[in-house]
């Protein structure tokens, strides 16, 4: 068949304008060259949803994160994804970085961010006791936020799906050709897929994919954020998110709560070889450390977990990349999206698809389209009593597979099943927290694997950790 539009990159962004344009009467297919969607940036990244004020007044980024906030947490409602509007803090440390908060808070004015105050240190400290003593002059940013960035991109793909879009994981786009109005696309293995519209989401990639169709006006700069992350029993070391003064390299290293009650300090902003180059390294961590604890110099490293890095695709120009292809008819690339992508995803998507239009794409609108998508975590929030009642039908979710984080049979069963399918442990770890808790899947990961194993109808020794190269055991023995 020919679709109407195709997608490449199941991140947050190719995810929402996959969502985006089944709002329409279109037939859409999402390509993505891992073995489950949210495996780039869009898993990757702080989590935070920016409260406007550090972009250019003026640039597409400032737009998109001015518009994208709202639209973010009406969506992430929508779709049952983990979100708090915690607000967060930047903080200067004495006379020197001063002049800077003022600055951002005129900047912030000028994007048309509401609500913010510039608050003495003291005051600070009274809503955080844990902040640095060195603090003198805190921006305060109450419409700031934090969300789940893996479980917003699963979202999006899964209500996309829900709504009648394809999904074709395990497709790595190696070519690009039109003949007459249709493009052809090819993956790695030889197969195609053809369609009217292409629309290139594929972050630290995007500029080889618009290369494929003769635009190499843009070159991808990867530069990686290294994290660290601490267990619960830090979680509540602050409840607002603290950044420091940003600097030509970035907006600095944050301490935050996440959604799930563990505390993020990260990231750094350091120029790596590849886009692919995620590892994290001696150096990075102890970058981590030392201004995380400038900041709040109680954070107790010894409670980390894990350590994870992710690779922001920035160019030249710093700004957003949101436009037709040079060169190329009905191709659209929403390229360069580094941050704030994760909270301009929304806007993004809708302004996407507004380019699309322009280009003649009918946008007649889908009557059957539902937004909605239901709360995988429903368990978790009914009260004793309606547990109870529940289990009692529905006997998988009273047994517990990952002890950590309290995720039952039910949850992981549900997680396999349904839009977008998880295939490996970490696609379900990504979608019920089985196996991200203080043993890192030590003791879940068999469990996990048996119920992939049963639900799929696959032998145990081809469940993977994380795509088809990712073997976890080589076979039984007796
Ligand atoms: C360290 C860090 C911190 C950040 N913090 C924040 C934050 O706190 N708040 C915020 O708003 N933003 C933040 N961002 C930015 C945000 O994470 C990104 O803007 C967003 O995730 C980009 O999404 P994406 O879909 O464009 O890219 P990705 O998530 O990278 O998705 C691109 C997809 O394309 C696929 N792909 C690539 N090549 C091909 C191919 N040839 N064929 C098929 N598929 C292909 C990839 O596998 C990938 O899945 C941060 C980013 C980083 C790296």
């Amino acid at each position: 068949m020919v679709y109407d539009v195709i997608v490449v990159g199941a991140g947050v962004i190719g995810g929402m304008v996959t969502r985006e344009l089944t709002k329409y009467q279109l037939n859409v297919c999402l390509l993505e060259k891992e073995s489950d969607v949210a495996c780039g940036a869009s898993k990757a990244n702080s989590g935070f949803i920016h409260g406007g004020f550090d972009p250019e007044p003026g640039t597409l980024k400032a737009k998109m994160n001015t518009a994208g906030i709202g639209k973010l947490y009406e969506t992430a409602k929508m779709l049952h994804v983990p979100h708090k509007q915690n607000g967060s803090f930047v903080c200067a440390f004495g006379s020197e970085e001063e002049p800077a908060i003022h600055e951002l808070y005129e900047r912030g004015l000028e994007n048309g961010i509401q609500g913010m105050s510039i608050i003495s240190g003291e005051e600070a400290r009274k809503m955080e006791p844990e902040l640095s003593e060195e603090i003198t002059l805190v921006l305060n940013i109450p419409s700031a936020g934090i969300i789940c960035p893996y479980e917003l991109t699963i979202a999006a793909v899964g209500n996309a799906m829900d709504n009648g879009a394809t999904l074709k994981t395990n497709f790595t786009v190696t070519q690009i050709q039109r003949a007459g109005d249709v493009y052809t696309v090819t993956g790695s293995d030889g197969q195609t897929v053809q369609g009217r519209y292409v629309v290139n989401c594929a972050g630290a990639y995007s500029d080889k994919i618009s290369a494929m169709v003769g635009d190499d006006s843009f070159t991808i700069i990867p530069r990686a954020g290294e994290y660290l992350l601490l267990d619960k029993a830090e979680g509540s070391r602050v409840t607002h998110t603290i950044f420091q003064v940003p600097s030509k390299e970035g907006k600095g290293i944050l301490v935050s709560p996440t959604v799930d009650n563990n505390l993020l300090t990260g990231p750094t902003a350091l120029r790596v070889r590849t886009s692919g180059s995620t590892e994290t390294t001696d150096d990075g961590m102890a970058i981590v450390r030392n201004l995380a604890k400038k900041s709040v110099p109680g954070v107790d490293f010894r409670q980390i977990i894990t350590s994870f890095s992710g690779v922001r695709a920035s160019v030249a120009t710093g700004d957003f990349i949101i436009e037709p292809a040079k060169g190329a008819e009905n191709f659209v690339n929403v390229a360069a999206i580094d941050s704030p992508g994760l909270t301009s995803c929304v806007a993004i998507a809708e302004y996407a698809v507004e380019i699309l239009g322009k280009m003649d794409l009918d946008l007649t609108a889908n009557p059957q389209f539902d937004g909605t998508r239901s709360d995988p975590h429903f368990i978790k929030k009914m009260s004793d009593e309606e547990k109870s009642a529940y289990i009692a039908e529905h006997p998988e979710y009273g047994r517990i597979i990952c002890r950590c984080e309290t995720v039952s049979e039910g949850e992981i069963r549900d997680a396999i099943k349904r839009n977008p399918p998880a295939s490996d442990v970490d696609g379900v770890k990504r979608r019920t927290r089985s196996g991200m808790g203080r043993c890192q899947g030590g003791f879940c990961m068999p469990y996990v694997m048996k119920l992939l194993s049963e639900v799929n109808n696959v032998p145990m020794e081809q469940v993977t950790k994380k795509g088809k190269t990712s073997d976890l055991v080589t076979g039984r023995i007796g």
